[in-house]
């Protein structure tokens, strides 16, 4: 359903936002703050079945959040096992970057 995509990408802007800004090198309390977040995220994301799978997901894949650039590519391959169970093409992680923090560069 069309409100189940919007959210979905909305979502996604929100979370690849926040791994773009999360720091390089993240304080303990920063590590478990985003684990809680992710964590708690799963459990009151409103799209039921989604956050189910998701859930089953990150207890399989546990967040890694020891810096910027682990959690991006940790959340990029979260969002590539969504992308292949909706039979949608995945993205290249080596890209996560360029797409949520720098910018394209042409
Ligand atoms: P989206 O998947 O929303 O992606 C938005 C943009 O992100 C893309 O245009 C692309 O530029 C970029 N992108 C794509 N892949 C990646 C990646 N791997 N890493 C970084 N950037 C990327 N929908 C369902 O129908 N069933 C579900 O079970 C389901 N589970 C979801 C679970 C979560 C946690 C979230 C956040 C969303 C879920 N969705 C689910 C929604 C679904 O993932 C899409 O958001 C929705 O279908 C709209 O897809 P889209 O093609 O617009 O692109």
């Amino acid at each position: 359903p069309a409100d189940v995509e919007q959210l979905g990408r909305s979502t996604w802007t929100l979370l690849h936002s926040i791994a773009a800004t999360y720091p390089p090198t993240p304080t303990p309390t920063e590590q478990n703050d985003l684990k809680s977040f992710m964590g708690l995220f799963a459990k009151l994301y409103p799209c039921w079945v989604c956050a189910e799978d998701f859930q089953q997901y990150i207890k399989k894949e546990e967040p890694k959040t020891g810096s910027r650039d682990e959690f991006g590519n940790w959340l990029c391959e979260a969002h590539n096992e969504v992308n292949r169970k909706l039979g949608k093409p995945t993205f290249d992680c080596s890209k996560w970057q360029e797409r949520w923090r720098t910018g394209w560069k042409d």
